[in-house]
Order: structure tokens, then C-alpha cells, then sequence
């Protein structure tokens, strides 16, 4: 079958022929043309309370809550370290705070507190976050501006989870689930060890792709709305410059000021706006340039991206194959652009890329509620609310009323059909103008903390995820120091 007929008839008798979007599903196994039969094998099995796939933005957070709970917890995460697209792609952290600029009266409120704002603080502590500056221009609802050093993030990532005491599975692939009708009894890993069973009462998704719940048998779209990206670091290339570069241009966009390198008031993030210079911006254009960086340290540009919308899907292995390709040498042309035009940058050289291409959005996870744009915009909040949370990314065509926050219900992170997985980060959400809320850093972050404490919570009384009652989880949370505010 050619890959568009496979497509299409995914899209007819899948879940898109019911929800009405056009999810293309392409797995690298359905388009082999012959098979192997791989023999049964006996495989070495551990068993742990909660297991938590994935390391990245929410999974470290769901892996801490769950052990500082008092569940025997392993963290299950491909690569040599945790962090995920928080120190991989993004540009900053967004928002511990509210969108207060865009409304009269409105008071600035850190509305996402508990593990999170602890790792935060820390981490600004250690010098490795500008804290919570204020923007100064650009884009005006974008009010705060917390931009990290990607290295002190993992260093302390690791350690927040050596101290609640986290089993810490790195350099691990989550391979398959091991399930009993509906309920997930386990999972296989593979790394140089070999494969392991790995068995457990509670599981969290935190893979950002959905890969255990994909395992699992969970219902599934993947929507392919976004463009992917890379992003690297720019070394011997000052922020400074790039910022008289863009005034002498007349095309400074968004400007922040915070901590750089130990001293305070410094540029932190730069934008450009209706920068008007043909040769740069047509070929920028053409390889997805992204003119928007971020840093925390002198000399050097923490994330400059190149956006490339992936033909094909994002969790088909052949397709992202082509991509790498493509993505690199984008990279490299940018890099040669910005060489070129910005005085200053001319010996700037790549000093970092992402090891591998950063999503937007993979495989979209059918939950128990799907949070909508209505709930989002209306400051929305339900009787079991997790945290809640007042950001957008699409501000300020669409903020929360009133400058206030939405609630993200528990039943939004439990996977439908599976008793005891839940689901978090930019997995769930279908609608892309919520899932443009509640994909932000910070919202990840917040859904792992719930998770994974509801995951400790089941684990201990053996029951499964709906079994769970929201007055034991919201004590919980609020002792995690969950804020709760509309
Ligand atoms: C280019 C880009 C720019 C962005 N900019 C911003 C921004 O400025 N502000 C903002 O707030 N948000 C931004 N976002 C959004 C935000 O960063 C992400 O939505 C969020 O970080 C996703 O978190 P997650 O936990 O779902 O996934 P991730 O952080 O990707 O975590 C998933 C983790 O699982 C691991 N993993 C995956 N599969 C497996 C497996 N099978 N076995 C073991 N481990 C596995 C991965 O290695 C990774 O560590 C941006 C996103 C992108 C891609």
C-alpha cells in the first residue's frame, strides 16, 4: 500500500473518522513488507511502586512527587539526562505567573507553586535561572520571562531526584507494556543491560511522545499540527550585539532584562520585529529561522531555532530520519546568516544542539476529560482540580478571563481505558488553541506533580486511577503546596 492510501484509511476508520481531525498514523512496523518472529525470552524483573516513562519537563516532576510520597519510584528516561524539551528546545519557562498586563486591576500572582517553584528557585539560587523578570517590549501579555542554563537544570534535576529518592533509569528506553485487560501491570525497558521487566501498581506517561500509552492500547490521534525543531547555542555571539544590531535596524521586538552571568539588568531575551533586511529575512524564512533568543550568560545565545514542519509524522522513525537531516543543515545555514549580518557574531560558532529533533505535539492521548478552549479562556475550574494554571501561548488573541487561571482536572490526566496510567505534558489537550495553554512548560511541570502523587496514592492503597478520591489527592497537593486559586 502506498503511505498516502495507508494514511486515508487511518483517517477513515480511526479515531479521526470520529472526533473530525485528520490524524495521519504511520508505524515504521505496518509498512514492513515480511516479518520475524522474535522467541519468547526470559527477561530479569524488578518490581517498584510507580514508574514514571520519561524525564523530561513533567516526568521529573511526577517522579519526585510520587517518591517524596513514600512510593519506591523509578524513572525510566532514554537519554544521559533529565530535562526534556525544557533544556533541549524551548526559549524560556513559561509562566509561573498569570498574564496580569493585558487587564485593569489585575494582580500579578505566581498561580503554580509546589515542586516546580522549588526546582525554580533553586535553580536561580545556583545562578541557573534569571527568576521571574518582567518584559519590557514586544509581545506585551508575555510578562514574564524566566530563561535557564540548560546544564544546571539537568545537574539539579538529578539531584532533586537522588534526594526523594528516585530510582534513576537514564540511557533506558521504555520498550512495551506488559498489560492485564486493562490494567498496566508492567513495562519492558531496554537499555546496555539488556531488556528488564519492569513491574509496578501505578504508571505515568511522561514521554511527551505518549509512547507507554501507545504500548498500553490507549486510544490515540496524532494530530500533526505543529512544526518540530531543533535549536542550538550560539557561541561567541553577544546578546548585546544582537541588540544594536536590532536597534540599528529600527526592529527591536521583545526585550527583557535579568540576571546574566552573575550581574544583574542585563538583556536575557531579544526579539526581532519587522526586521526589514531582504537577503537575511528571505532565507531565514526559507529555513524556519526563528529570530527570538533567550540567555543567561555573557557571549553566548542559548537557543536559537529552526522550525521545520516534519512531512509525515513525528512518530514515524523513517520520517524524523529525513528530518535530522534536513534539520542539520538548517542549522548550519542559520548559523552562516547570522554569522553574515549581525556585526559582532562573525566568529560565532554552534557550541550545542539538541541531540535530537524537539515536538510540539506527537501522539495525542484520549483521556478521561479533554480540556477545551471554552474552559481555557473562561477561567474554568472543576470540582477535581490538580493545579491550576494561567497562561497562553497564543496571548493576547486569547488570555484567561480576567487575568485569572483555569483548573486542570484530575480526570484530564487519566488515560481512558487504562485502570492505572496517567497521561501528562503536551500529550493531552486535542483542541490546539488549549493544548497552546496547556502544553507550556510550566503547565507540564504542574501535571507532573499531580500525577505523580496521585500515582504514590494509588500505588499504596492498590487501587486503580478512578478508584482514587479527589479529597485524599487535593490534601495531598495542597501539603505539596499546590496553589489553587481562580
Ligand atoms: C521548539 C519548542 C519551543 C518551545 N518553546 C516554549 C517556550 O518558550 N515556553 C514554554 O513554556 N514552552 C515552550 N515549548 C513547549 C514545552 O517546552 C513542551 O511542551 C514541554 O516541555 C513538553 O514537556 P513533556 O514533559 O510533555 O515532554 P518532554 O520534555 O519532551 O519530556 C519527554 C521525555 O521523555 C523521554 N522519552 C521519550 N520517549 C521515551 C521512551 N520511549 N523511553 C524513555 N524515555 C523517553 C525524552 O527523552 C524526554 O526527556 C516549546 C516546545 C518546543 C518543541
Amino acid at each position: 500500500m502506498k503511505r498516502r492510501e495507508f494514511s486515508k484509511s487511518i483517517v477513515l476508520f480511526g479515531l479521526g473518522a470520529q472526533t473530525g481531525l485528520e490524524p495521519t498514523i504511520g508505524r515504521a512496523s505496518e509498512k514492513q513488507q515480511s516479518y520475524y518472529e522474535e522467541p519468547a525470552k526470559k527477561l530479569p524483573a524488578r518490581k517498584f511502586d510507580v514508574v514514571v516513562a520519561g524525564g523530561g519537563t513533567a516526568g521529573i516532576f511526577a517522579a519526585m512527587a510520587a517518591a517524596r510520597h513514600g512510593a519506591k519510584t523509578m524513572l525510566i528516561e532514554s537519554k544521559g539526562y533529565c530535562g526534556g524539551v525544557a533544556v533541549e528546545g524551548g526559549t524560556a519557562i513559561h509562566s509561573f505567573y498569570n498574564l496580569y498586563t493585558g487587564f485593569e486591576n489585575c494582580t500579578k500572582r505566581k498561580v503554580v507553586q509546589g515542586i516546580p517553584a522549588e526546582f525554580m528557585d533553586r535553580l536561580t539560587e545556583m545562578g541557573g535561572a534569571t527568576g521571574y523578570p518582567e518584559m519590557e517590549t514586544g509581545r506585551d501579555y508575555d510578562a514574564v520571562c524566566t530563561a535557564v542554563d540548560t546544564e544546571l537544570y539537568k545537574l539539579l534535576a538529578f539531584r532533586m531526584l537522588k534526594e526523594a529518592g528516585v530510582f534513576i533509569a537514564v540511557n533506558t528506553m521504555l520498550a512495551d507494556a506488559i498489560m492485564d485487560g486493562g490494567r498496566l501491570k508492567g513495562v519492558i525497558t531496554e537499555s546496555r543491560s539488556g531488556r528488564e521487566a519492569v513491574m509496578a501498581d501505578s504508571f505515568v506517561d511522561s514521554t511527551g511522545y505518549g509512547d507507554l500509552c501507545s504500548h498500553a492500547g490507549a486510544q490515540y490521534q496524532v494530530p500533526n499540527d505543529y512544526d518540530s525543531c531543533n535549536s542550538f547555542g550560539f557561541a561567541n555571539a553577544s546578546i548585546d550585539d544582537y541588540y544594536e544590531f536590532l536597534k540599528s535596524n529600527d526592529a527591536v521586538g521583545q526585550v527583557c532584562r535579568g540576571p546574566r552571568s552573575s550581574e544583574d539588568n542585563k538583556f536575557v531575551r531579544m526579539g526581532a520585529e519587522q526586521l526589514n533586511i531582504p537577503g537575511l529575512m528571505d532565507e531565514a524564512r526559507k529555513i524556519g529561522l526563528s529570530l527570538v533568543t533567550t540567555t543567561v550568560r555573557d557571549n553566548y545565545l542559548m537557543y536559537i531555532k529552526c522550525n521545520y514542519k516534519v512531512p509525515g509524522t513525528v512518530i514515524d522513525r523513517d520520517d524524523m530520519a529525513q528530518a535530522e537531516v534536513e534539520i542539520r543543515s538548517r542549522m548550519e545555514k542559520a548559523a552562516g546568516l547570522l554569522r553574515k549580518y549581525v556585526p559582532g557574531f562573525e566568529k560565532a560558532f554552534i557550541a550545542r544542539t539538541s541531540p535530537a529533533m524537539v515536538i510540539r505535539r506527537g501522539r495525542q492521548i484520549v483521556c478521561e476529560y479533554d480540556i477545551t478552549h471554552e474552559d481555557v479562556i473562561n477561567g474554568r475550574h472543576f470540582e477535581d482540580d490538580t493545579f491550576v494554571y494561567g497562561f497562553h501561548d497564543s496571548a493576547p488573541r486569547f488570555q484567561i478571563k480576567d487575568g485569572g487561571t483555569y483548573g486542570i482536572p484530575y480526570r484530564a490526566l487519566c488515560v481512558k481505558g487504562v485502570d492505572n496510567l496517567y497521561a501528562t505534558g503536551m500529550m493531552i489537550t486535542s483542541d490546539r488553541r488549549a493544548h497552546m495553554s496547556t502544553r507550556n512548560t510550566v503547565s507540564c511541570m504542574g501535571q507532573g506533580q499531580a500525577a505523580g502523587t496521585a500515582a504514590a496514592l494509588c500505588a499504596k492503597k492498590k487501587i486503580g486511577s478512578r478508584d482514587l478520591k479527589y479529597a485524599d489527592l487535593r490534601t495531598q497537593l495542597l501539603k505539596g503546596k499546590v496553589y489553587f486559586e481562580s
